[in-house]
């Protein structure tokens, strides 16, 4: 008999992912591996969440990967990591807030494939001529309909793509009740701090030094964005197409602060990536000591020119 292919279940660590991981493991049908990638931006209550899924996954016994994209030439660019920190480097948004996608593929597809690249199980499967069994947590509510048929329509040779909740008629009403029932906590929907997906809602709820960050990036990206506002893309009647508008309006920072940081910040990061690309790459502050110096309200500058 020949063996059956391995499963692995995307983990986006929120509600759908983490109710159909739950029901799989009830059901006595455990994925083989489970992956999250981590853009670097993902909510504080996403991460806290980690700390509590964490142990449950290990008492079960299943193996649990958080993966990230590195990236590997930086020309002649302080070195970055994150999500935030591209777009800060290239000033621009996440690529979602500009009617595309790759922020998605780059940051959450893409290391996941690289890590089943390399995976034994996965390497094994193809040899043997199989596809990797990938389970994503799509649920059967009509914004995951769209995404699903969308996936469904693309013919992938090394993956499986199959939606366990959409087959048992699951909703994420579904899922939320699921997960309570197992006695565990409900995760926040997963989505980037500063994806357009976030509700008004859910700016209010980020915590002040995220704020401050999503003032940043829009700054930043200002002088070349053409086609957008801002990390909303467009206003609607139920919000501005900037962020920053919504935080202003709602006195969710101090308005002075606003002001310094899109006055200052982003002159202050032209003038540190300048110096930095006479640095050698090796000796090159990276963007994360930028960032350190303004979430702790510093000047950001710390080279010498
Ligand atoms: S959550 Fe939003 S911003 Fe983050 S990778 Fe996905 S689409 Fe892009």
């Amino acid at each position: 008999m020949s063996a059956r292919p391995p499963v692995v279940l995307a983990y986006g660590v929120g509600v759908d992912s983490t109710a159909l991981l739950v029901e799989l493991v009830d059901r006595g049908q455990p994925p083989d591996l489970i992956l999250t990638a981590d853009t670097g931006v993902e909510k504080p209550a996403t991460y806290a969440y980690l700390d509590v899924i964490g142990p449950w996954i290990a008492a079960h016994g299943i193996r649990h990967e958080v993966v990230r994209y590195q990236p590997k030439r930086f020309k002649h660019w302080p070195p970055y990591y994150s999500l935030l920190e591209m777009c800060l480097t290239n000033a621009t948004l996440p690529s979602k807030s500009m009617g595309g996608s790759s922020c998605s593929l780059k940051y959450k597809k893409a290391p996941q494939d690289a890590f089943l690249s390399t995976w034994q199980p996965a390497i094994d499967a193809w040899a043997r001529g199989q596809r990797v069994v990938r389970l994503i947590g799509y649920d059967a509510g009509p914004r995951d309909t769209m995404r699903a048929n969308h996936a469904l329509s693309i013919n992938d040779p090394l993956y499986d793509c199959q939606y366990p909740l959409r087959e048992w008629g699951w909703d994420r009403d579904a899922c939320i009740r699921r997960i309570e029932a197992e006695g565990l906590p409900v995760p926040p929907k997963s989505a980037c701090w500063l994806c357009i997906a976030n509700q008004p809602g859910e700016i209010r709820e980020l915590p002040t030094w995220c704020l401050r960050l999503i003032v940043l990036v829009e700054a930043r990206a200002a002088p070349r964005l053409h086609t957008v506002e801002g990390l909303w893309r467009r206003s609607t009647r139920a919000r501005p197409g900037r962020m920053t508008d919504f935080i202003r309006h709602e006195s969710l920072l101090p308005a002075d602060e606003i002001d310094r940081i899109e006055r200052n910040a982003p002159l202050d990061l032209i003038r540190f990536q300048d110096v930095a690309a006479g640095v050698p790459v090796d000796e090159r502050p990276t963007m994360r000591e930028w960032l350190e110096r303004f979430n702790a309200g510093l000047q950001p500058i710390a080279l010498a020119a």
